[in-house]
């Protein structure tokens, strides 16, 4: 018969990677939290065993939907063993959890992970004794350097035949007299092994237990109230400190720490400076910086250094244009394909799908480096250093991993807001997180870069900022509603060491999102492209109109939106609009609609995208078009995984709303003010400099919006009270 194994764990305990040792998959490992959300099975090669690999959590009081969905696992789909991964470098905060999997009552084998940095340390822990005390085995492995794995696999079969649960870890008497009372009142409601779990649940008023058997609650409920008086303390922490007290003795008893060295690890002493209060954040800038010099590069006056992304980006557009493109136009014209065919082979599909293509060397780049810093162990320091931040802003730093997560794409990271246990910090995760930049924003960002600010990697770094500023400015303003109002939560998160980068994970992870990339533009960029250059070669009287694309469909409608965008300086460019619009099916979409629409007009007039950009864009204006396109409503694959994390359709409304109310204010700020700055608004008109002057109308508007926006951040948020006065009340 079949053994089903849960493997359950704090997050970043090494679940995954023993699961990939188990069952040879290949899930993604990451040095950080909150990177496994859902469950994933598979099967011990050459034993009838399914692992099972659930989500990281710290304990069984469910607070978020990844520890709910842990929790309901064990209960009700009950595995026939649980392999409980300690992390032995941090012991003490691992068997918090490991306590209460315990009292499940189901057979488990504790797995003593990480003993390779254990022994590195010189730390002894004594097993035999450390498996008495906790009343199950415990096996010492090591699952990255795939030591004891074996061992492990011949406890949990000898468990899963035996099929009994371990010994309960008591707590004192009178926790232990009242958890009895509560053990009698529940009978036969609860399958008997079970039984002490629902009832130490209860006795911490957990209350989901406690919502489904409110009458045995109601039962003990003299008696806990008599306990806390008695302690003068609320149940729940009592509970805490009693399982913290039973693990100091056994921790105690089993565990002899080495004398550590004054300096502490590598690790500890890089930290000491990387995530300093004084070099945090400029460490953070700089790395930033650098990594977009290298994708972009970098021009000041004269100065100028071309990326390494910028410079293949350069020769494969150079590339499609001639041979490509020219070859196919040649190609066609010696068979005598129609005029309408070739536009739409050459400008349509060539030019659209070539547009996004041309910057997969700067995506590559991007992707490498986000993958060797995730693998480094970087990421992790930045949310650390930015949490102190966030909570300035009253934003939990848990909102950091889902942020960091979206810099590659918005959907993962949109999702990665499970791991908040705060309601309202999650749903207000779940709406910001687009605001940083995803990976397929990284060609508008590059193209504007080019185009208006002759290549200075500093608008990325510029864009990155600005989401941040945007997300956190976005939390006060929307903690200020009353569905997301609420208490912030404490972020706790261990640091994991430094380690340097796998090459195989790093060409791995960058390989995937990239042929993710050329798969998008390949489908979704293609069909857009073909829709973009029929709607802008025909007009609405059906007539291929090769003369002037500003007779065609796309043109009419296009013209009808410029009017929003006017005031945010893109003038009546209808082509800008349109590539914001069709952004929304994805954001590559804002290039491939250039493309293919600039292609058509290059035609006419022979100038290039980016020339053609900078006739109708000028720095101040390039800036407020980007800034809207990074803010605006995120893609629609994007949207849909913000449904599903608000729940409603209505919500998800409400929240594009509010990111294109957000996106247009921000552009109209950023235009109406830069534009005041003498040479920020001058366009090319037939190959001549020309100074725009200073947009009046959009300054005072700017302003306007700014005092608003002040208004709202610095008035009072009208829901503090009422939580301040509910603490009161319960205490
Ligand atoms: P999960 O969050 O519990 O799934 O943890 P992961 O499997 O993603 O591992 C988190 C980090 O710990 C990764 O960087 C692993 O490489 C590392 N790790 C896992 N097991 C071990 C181990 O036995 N020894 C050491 N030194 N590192 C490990
Ligand atoms: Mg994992």
């Amino acid at each position: 018969m079949s053994v089903t194994m849960a493997l359950i764990g704090n997050p970043n305990c090494g679940k995954t990677t023993l699961f990939n040792k188990l069952t040879g998959a290949n899930q993604r490992v990451g040095n950080w939290p909150g990177v496994t959300i859902d469950k994933k099975t598979g099967r011990i090669h050459g034993h009838d065993i399914d692992v099972v690999d659930l989500p990281g959590i710290y304990s069984l009081s469910p607070y978020s939907p990844e520890e709910i969905v842990s929790r309901d696992f064990l209960l009700h789909e009950t595995p026939d063993v649980v392999v409980n991964i300690v992390d032995a470098t941090n012991i003490e905060r691992n068997l918090f959890l490991t306590l209460q999997v315990l009292d499940l009552g189901i057979p488990t084998v504790i797995a003593l992970n990480m003993m390779d940095q254990v022994e590195k340390l010189g730390d002894k822990v004594d097993v035999d004794r450390l498996s008495k005390s906790l009343g199950c085995p415990v096996v010492p492995i090591s699952a990255l350097k795939n030591k004891g794995v074996d061992d492990l696999v011949a406890k949990v079969e000898r468990a899963a035949a035996s099929g009994h649960g371990p010994d309960a870890v008591e707590f004192d008497r009178d926790i232990e007299d009242v958890i009895s009372s509560a053990v009698s009142s529940l009978g036969d409601r609860v399958p008997k092994e079970r039984s002490r779990f629902y009832a130490v649940k209860m006795v911490e008023r957990d209350e989901r237990v406690c919502g489904e058997f409110p009458d045995t609650c109601e039962a003990i409920s003299s008696e806990v109230e008599d306990l806390e008086r008695r302690m003068d303390d609320e149940m729940d922490s009592i509970m805490a400190d009693a399982r913290y007290n039973l693990i100091s003795d056994i921790v105690g008893q089993s565990l002899k720490r080495a004398p550590r060295n004054g300096k502490g690890t590598l690790s500890d002493r890089i930290d000491r400076v990387v995530t300093s209060r004084i070099w945090g954040i400029p460490i953070f800038l700089g790395v930033l910086s650098i990594v977009f010099l290298g994708i972009i590069g970098f021009s000041w006056g004269d100065f100028s250094i071309t990326g390494i992304g910028t410079y293949f980006t350069d020769w494969l557009n150079g590339f499609i244009e001639d041979p490509i493109q020219s070859g196919v136009a040649e190609w066609c014209a010696s068979i005598g394909v129609s005029e309408a065919m070739t536009s739409l082979l050459v400008d349509g599909i060539i030019g659209g799908v070539g547009a996004v293509i041309g910057f997969l060397p700067q995506m590559l780049v991007l992707f490498l480096a986000l993958c060797i810093l995730e693998d480094i162990g970087y990421m992790s320091r930045i949310a650390f250093v930015m949490d102190r931040i966030f909570r300035h802003f009253g934003l939990s730093g848990k909102s950091l991993i889902p942020i960091l997560v979206g810099t590659g794409c918005g959907v993962p990271g949109i999702m990665a807001s499970r791991t908040i246990e705060s309601e309202r910090d999650r749903r207000i995760t779940a709406m910001t997180v687009t605001f940083i930049p995803c990976g397929a924003k990284l060609p508008v960002i590059a193209m504007i870069t080019s185009a208006i600010f002759g290549g200075n990697g500093l608008v990325a770094v510029f864009s990155y900022v600005l989401g941040i500023v945007v997300i956190l400015i976005s939390g006060i303003i929307l903690k200020k509603f009353r569905r997301l109002s609420g208490e912030a939560t404490p972020f706790i998160m261990e640091l994991p060491p430094y380690h340097i980068p796998s090459a195989v994970n790093v060409i791995k992870g960058t390989l995937d999102r990239g042929w993710a990339f050329v798969k998008k533009a390949g489908t979704i960029i293609l069909l857009a492209s073909i829709v973009i250059w029929v709607l802008s070669s025909y007009t609405w009287g059906l007539q291929y109109n090769a003369g002037d694309i500003n007779d065609s469909i796309l043109a009419s409608i296009g013209h009808a939106i410029s009017y929003v965008f006017m005031p945010l300086g893109w003038g009546d460019n209808w082509e800008l609009s349109v590539g914001t619009i069709t952004g929304l099916i994805a954001k590559e979409n804002v290039i491939g609609t250039f493309g293919t629409l600039f292609g058509i007009e290059a035609g006419e007039s022979g100038e290039g995208l980016e020339a053609v950009l900078g006739t109708m864009l000028s720095s101040a204006s390039g800036l407020s078009f980007l800034a809207f396109n990074l803010i605006c409503a995120p893609c629609f694959a994007a949207m849909g995984a913000m449904h599903r994390e608000l729940g409603s359709w209505k919500s998800t409304g409400m929240a594009v709303a509010y990111q294109c109310v957000m996106a247009y204010a921000v552009a109209l700020i950023i235009y109406g003010i830069l534009g005041c700055i003498d040479g920020w608004n001058t366009i090319m008109v037939d190959g001549v400099a020309t100074d725009l002057g200073v947009p009046v109308a959009s300054t005072v508007a700017a302003i306007i919006v700014l005092a608003v926006m002040a208004y709202v951040l610095w008035a009072k948020d009208p829901f503090r009270q009422l939580h301040d006065g509910s603490r009161e009340a319960s205490e």
